[in-house]
């Protein structure tokens, strides 16, 4: 899709540094990062995000999880992390292709804000 910036990043029309790709999945670095690791974990399909998902996409959303966390071991913060999609307008979801923040490397608070 064209006009999807994720789908721009994964065509390499946007430059994004990678983490990690295989054939389902495609990782890197959030522009804006929240904590010392902030990666985003995205489908290479589009999909727009959870709420669109299907039944037929659970092996899809699991892969991207057990990616989060293949990200996380490597990046020795396992003491502490969170996979989180923001889903909605009031959740502060902004790209609407799916994509799993990881997050870590420090304190994360309870409940989230
Ligand atoms: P969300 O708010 O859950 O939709 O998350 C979108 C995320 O994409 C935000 O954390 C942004 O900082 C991040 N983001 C936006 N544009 C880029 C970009 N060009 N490269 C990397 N991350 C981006
Ligand atoms: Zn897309």
């Amino acid at each position: 899709m064209s006009d999807c910036l994720f789908c721009r990043i994964l065509s390499g029309e946007i430059p994004a540094k990678k983490v990690y790709e295989d054939d389902h999945a495609f990782a890197f670095e959030d522009i804006n990062p929240q904590a010392p690791t902030h990666v985003l974990i995205i489908s290479k399909r589009h999909l727009k995000g959870l709420k669109e998902a299907a039944p037929e996409d659970a092996e899809l959303l699991g892969h991207c999880q057990l990616v989060a966390a293949r990200i996380a071991r490597e990046r020795k913060i396992e003491d502490g992390y969170r996979t989180v999609y923001n889903v909605g307008p009031r959740s502060g979801q902004s790209v609407f292709h799916l994509h799993l923040h990881l997050l870590g490397g420090r304190d994360l608070r309870w409940p989230p804000g």
